[in-house]
C-alpha cells in the first residue's frame, strides 16, 4: 500500500495565500519526484478554489470536519454531501482539536464517519492520548476505547494516530512509541472490524518535520503521516513527501 502524506492546514490560509501554496505544492508533486499519495486539507472556505488546482495533479482534497446529518437546520455546519459535491475526496474526523474545542464525543464522531462514507468520502479518523493519559499509563485503554467507540462496523477508511501531547509542540513521538502504537492499533482495529490486521492504513501525526519524516515513515506499520505546521510551506510539505 502506498504511503500517504496529508497536510492539515487547520485554520490557516486566505484565498491568495492558500491558492499560492496549493499551486506550489502541485508544481512540485510530479510523480517522478513523489511516490506517495498526497492530500491537502485546507479550511472549508478554500475547498472549491483548490479543487481544480489539485485534482489535475492527482492530489486529494480533504475537509477538516463534516456534520453527521446529510442536511437540516444546523446553522454554520457543513454536510458530507456538500463536500462530495465540491470534489472533496477525504474528510478528517475526530481531530483532538475538535474533540477538545467542540466537545465531540466518540459516539458523535462515529455518526460523522458513517455520514462521510455514505457520501463516498474517505474518512480519516483521528485518535490519540493526552499527556495526562500517558502519565497515568492508560494509553492503550484510551486508544482502544476511541477505536471501539468511533469506528462503525463497516468502516472503510484511514486512521490517524495523533498523540495530543505531540501536536504543535515540536516533540514528535519516538520511533519505538510509534511502532508500539501502530502494532496496538492495527490489532485493535482488526479485532473491532473482524478483518485483516493490515487492511486499514494508519497515519502518524504530531510535529512531523522534513528532518525526521524519513525515520518516522520507515517505522513498521506506518501508512503515512498527517502534518500540521510543516504543511504550511511547499518546501517543508514536499520535503516530507520526498523523504527517505
Ligand atoms: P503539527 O504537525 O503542527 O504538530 O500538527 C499535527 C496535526 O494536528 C495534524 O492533524
Amino acid at each position: 500500500m502506498r504511503q500517504m502524506i496529508m497536510g492539515n492546514w487547520k485554520m490557516h490560509g486566505l484565498r491568495g495565500s492558500g491558492e499560492r501554496l496549493a499551486r506550489e505544492i502541485a508544481k512540485g508533486a510530479d510523480p517522478a519526484c513523489v511516490s506517495r499519495d498526497l492530500v491537502i486539507a485546507p479550511p472549508f472556505t478554500l475547498l472549491s478554489s483548490l479543487a481544480p488546482l489539485l485534482s489535475p495533479h492527482g492530489i486529494g482534497l480533504a475537509a477538516q470536519d463534516c456534520h453527521e446529518d446529510p442536511d437540516g437546520a444546523h446553522t454554520g455546519d457543513i454536510a458530507a454531501p456538500m463536500l462530495a459535491d465540491l470534489g472533496v475526496s477525504h474528510v478528517i474526523l475526530g481531530h483532538s482539536e475538535r474533540r477538545q474545542n467542540h466537545h465531540e464525543s466518540s459516539a458523535l464522531i462515529c455518526r460523522k464517519v458513517e455520514a462521510a462514507q455514505k457520501s463516498g468520502l474517505i474518512p480519516v479518523l483521528c485518535v490519540g492520548e493526552t499527556e495526562a493519559d500517558k502519565a497515568a499509563d492508560r494509553v492503550e485503554d484510551v486508544l482502544g476505547r476511541q477505536i471501539e467507540e468511533s469506528l462503525p462496523r463497516g468502516f472503510s477508511g484511514i486512521v490517524a494516530y495523533e498523540p495530543v501531547w505531540a501536536i504543535g509542540t515540536g516533540q514528535a513521538a519516538t520511533e519505538q512509541d510509534i511502532s508500539d502504537r501502530m502494532a496496538f492499533l492495527h490489532a485493535a482495529i482488526a479485532r473491532h472490524l473482524e478483518t485483516d490486521d493490515k487492511a486499514t492504513r494508519i497515519l502518524y501525526g504530531g510535529s512531523v518535520k522534513p528532518e525526521d519524516a524519513a525515520s518516522i515513515l520507515a517505522v513498521p506499520g506506518v501508512g503515512g503521516v498527517l502534518v500540521g505546521g510543516a504543511s504550511l510551506t511547499a518546501e517543508s510539505f514536499l520535503g516530507i513527501a520526498r523523504a527517505g
